[in-house]
């Protein structure tokens, strides 16, 4: 089967390689669709330790395949989609929801298992959720990015009627709007550089967009709403922007940092201390939050179909990738097989 593989730092090729087989407890998928994530971006570009000629990508719906031994409840043919992952199920961090910090966690697409830039994937069955006929297989490669945005808002005290600011309008930045608009937020700023990105905010239901270099997007909160942000979703993850934060959250506010910033940054502990705020750190999501996010999608509540920009053919990847690793305008990149 192809696949698209890591071979270098900077370098994606295309490879053919040998069909997957599943084991026990676990399932083939013949992949519909898969997203590339900013965290594939870092980690071609990082390495991270990944080994060469991993094959990547961890944001994917396809159909059930082929049944290991073991599996029960599914059958040949369904649409699913998986947590990128395979946990244990019994650890004490699995009982709490916590699979993404099982003390066994072996990840799908990022070095240890391989992922779903390929035309087969195997996964867990312990890992799957089914995808309801309602939503296409481009939507269901769109329930882990969503899951992280949800995750993060319900991390934070958005009230019905409320307002907050979303710093970024990337996959994440979107996601989170995404969510605050369905929790019912009155008033959602978003800051955002790049102009395609930003008419996509507003699509999704931004109150306002602001270019930071432009605006202080604090103030524009202050004119729509009379206060500064209450809440704000830090979701770019460069050096300054947690900082920028923290300067412009109202007194007592919540920052919740879903932005993944690789380097060693500065903050102003005394500032965060004078102004009586918190400040959250989240990573991916819990299970129930898959299961959650599908529900929303499946009744309506959610639209995330905007949020894909660009549909391509596994043999553009190693191309894709050289093109995302710039400054880029794109949201949601799905990479989708014939099927
Ligand atoms: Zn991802
Ligand atoms: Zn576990």
């Amino acid at each position: 089967m192809k696949a698209a593989m890591f071979k270098r730092l900077n370098e994606m090729a295309v490879a053919e390689v040998a069909k997957p087989i599943a084991g026990d407890g676990e399932v083939v998928l013949k992949v519909h669709d898969c997203g590339i994530c900013g965290s594939d971006l870092h980690a071609v570009r990082f390495g991270f330790g990944m080994p060469p000629d991993s094959v990547m990508g961890h944001e994917f719906c396809g159909e059930i395949h082929e049944i290991g031994p073991g599996v029960i409840g599914y059958r040949i043919g369904e649409r699913v989609t998986s947590l990128p992952f395979i946990a244990c199920g019994e650890c004490e961090r699995c009982r709490r929801g916590r699979d993404m910090h099982c003390v066994k966690f072996r990840g799908l697409g990022l070095g240890q298992l391989p992922g779903a830039y390929a035309e087969y994937v195997v996964c867990g069955a312990g890992s799957l959720f089914r995808v309801p006929a309602k939503l296409s297989s481009r939507e269901g490669a769109l329930i882990e990015p969503l899951a992280v945005g949800l995750h993060g808002v319900k991390r934070s005290r958005l009230q019905p009627g409320s307002s907050c600011l979303v710093m970024g309008a990337g996959p994440v930045g979107l996601a989170t709007l995404i969510w605050c608009k369905a929790m019912g937020a009155n008033t959602v700023v978003v800051s955002e550089l790049a102009p395609q990105r930003s008419e996509l905010a507003l699509k999704l239901g931004a109150t306002a967009v602001v270019n930071p270099e432009v605006m202080n997007p604090a103030d524009k909160l202050r004119e729509l709403t009379g206060h500064r942000p209450e809440v704000i979703f830090e979701c770019i993850g460069v050096k300054s922007t947690l900082s920028s934060a923290i300067s412009m959250i109202a007194i007592g506010g919540q920052i919740v940092v879903l932005g993944v910033c690789m380097e060693e940054d500065q903050i102003s502990p005394a500032t965060c201390v004078f102004k009586d705020i918190t400040v959250d750190f989240t990573v991916g999501y819990m299970r129930d939050d898959f299961q959650e996010t599908i529900d929303a999608m499946a009744s309506g509540l959610i639209d995330a179909k905007p949020l894909i920009t660009d549909v391509i053919s596994i043999d553009q990847v190693p191309a894709m990738f050289q093109a995302l690793s710039r400054p880029t305008t794109q949201a949601k990149v799905l990479v989708e097989f014939p099927h």
